[in-house]
């Protein structure tokens, strides 16, 4: 049995970014980007008005001037303003040639009938109000290096220069495959020995959480022939996640059918609690990329943590970001705790803000374990928003006493 970080540094060593796909933008949000990418054009692509209000010269003195003609945003002005004169012009229009200063609306008063204004003083500054053409961008500048982590804020930089269509690491494809004799579908009434298949949603939603792109397959039965089938549906994924049936049992045929369909097994067990059974393989593709395969756990707290631990970490390394263990924080146990080793632990518990008022960066949030009923006891999660990590070794810890908590 291997322990977490042998583990770890096995899924990492074979989670590989997947290869890079061009995309539509509005599909690319929340991807890493695989290209250098340029900007198309100045941007703004013209001087721009910034307020409401008169284009001027801004060395003119003239107390009245002329109002010589209009200019809203994508219009293009038709006319120069020179000393004596003054356009009226909207946010975001084009400045007339001739002007170099926009004067606000507040800071004038117009005659009754429109035709002159008066621009109050002191004149403006040269370039008052105006965004020139190419200060937020250039043509030909780097716009976003392969690698970027696409937000909203690098959508709307990719729209702005013309990029309709970008390279991107996708999504990762991840198939989800729950497995026993016992399991129904969320919609039917349970006969007796049956029980709803909890661990295929919870995986669908934890994988979309973590940015793939998940598909609940069939239950899979505890049977070979059966299974065989459904793992080959699965192996098309960048990843499958199966989960139950690779334990110990009469029934779990998980191992065995995964290596009959010949997914090379890189570890099965390993020293965590919940989470032993934890099987791991990889399968070549004649596509030219690997699947990833995770045999699960069937109860699902098990599944859950590893899930947390694992998969999380090897869908982000597919997906272009970095593959990097569980984001522990520390946090201050609240109360005290004997913890009887044998396996590195994730217990599921409450983090609360940091006690005291004001609440202070120094002090560290506080965590109290919660009281459930072992990896089937799926019910006692929900009061649960992180698992405080345990080490493999017997700790008596005391209230205060900080610990490594992992969020959910
Ligand atoms: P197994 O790993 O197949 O031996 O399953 C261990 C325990 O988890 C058993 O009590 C199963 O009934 C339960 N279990 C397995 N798969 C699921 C699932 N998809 N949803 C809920 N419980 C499950
Ligand atoms: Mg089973």
């Amino acid at each position: 049995m291997i322990d977490v970080e042998t583990a770890l540094q096995l899924v990492k060593d074979h989670a590989a970014r997947l290869p890079p796909k061009r995309v539509p933008l509005d599909e690319a949000a929340g991807l890493i980007l695989a290209e250098d990418v340029t900007s198309g054009i100045d941007s703004p692509p013209y001087d721009k008005a910034l307020m409401d209000g008169y284009a001027v010269v801004a060395s003119d003195r003239t107390p009245e001037r002329a109002i010589i003609a209009s200019v809203a945003a994508g219009e293009v002005p038709r006319h120069a303003v020179i000393p004596g004169t003054a356009m009226r012009i909207m946010t975001g229009a084009p400045v007339p040639e001739g002007a170099d200063a926009v004067v606000r609306i507040e800071d004038t008063q117009s005659a009754e009938d429109g035709s002159t204004v008066t621009i109050g003083m002191p004149a403006p500054a040269p370039g008052k109000n105006i965004l020139r053409r190419g200060v937020a961008l250039r043509a030909g500048e780097l716009l976003l290096k392969s690698g970027a982590w696409l937000r909203a804020i690098e959508i709307a930089l990719l729209a702005e220069a013309g990029h309709a269509i970008v390279l991107v690491v996708p999504r990762p494809k991840v198939g989800v495959l729950s497995t026993g004799n016992e399991l129904v579908p969320v919609e039917s009434a349970l006969a007796p020995g049956e029980i709803r298949n909890s661990n295929g949603p919870m995986l669908v939603a934890a994988a979309a959480d973590a940015g793939a792109e998940p598909r609940a397959l069939d239950i899979g039965r505890d049977d070979r022939a059966q299974l065989r089938d459904l793992v080959k549906q699965g192996l098309e994924h960048n990843l499958l996640l199966v989960s139950g049936g690779v334990s110990a049992g009469d029934f779990d045929l998980v191992p065995a059918v995964l290596k009959e369909v010949g997914v090379t097994e890189v570890f099965h067990k390993i020293a965590l609690r919940p989470g032993k059974p934890l099987w791991f393989g990889i399968q070549k593709q004649s596509r030219g990329d690997t699947t990833l395969v995770f045999g699960l756990p069937g109860n699902p707290v098990s599944s859950l943590v590893c899930f947390e631990v694992f998969v999380r970490p090897a869908i982000a390394a597919l997906a272009g970001r970095e593959f990097a263990g569980p984001k522990m924080i520390p946090a201050a146990l609240a109360h005290p705790y004997e913890h009887t080793g044998g396996r590195a632990s994730y217990l599921p518990a409450r983090l609360e803000p940091p006690p005291g008022k004001p609440p202070s960066a120094e002090r560290l949030p506080s965590v109290k374990l919660l009281p459930w009923q072992g990896s089937a006891d799926l019910a006692a999660l929900r009061q649960a928003n992180c698992f405080v990590s345990l080490p493999g070794e017997s700790v008596k810890l005391a209230t205060g006493d900080t610990i490594r908590v992992l969020r959910i």
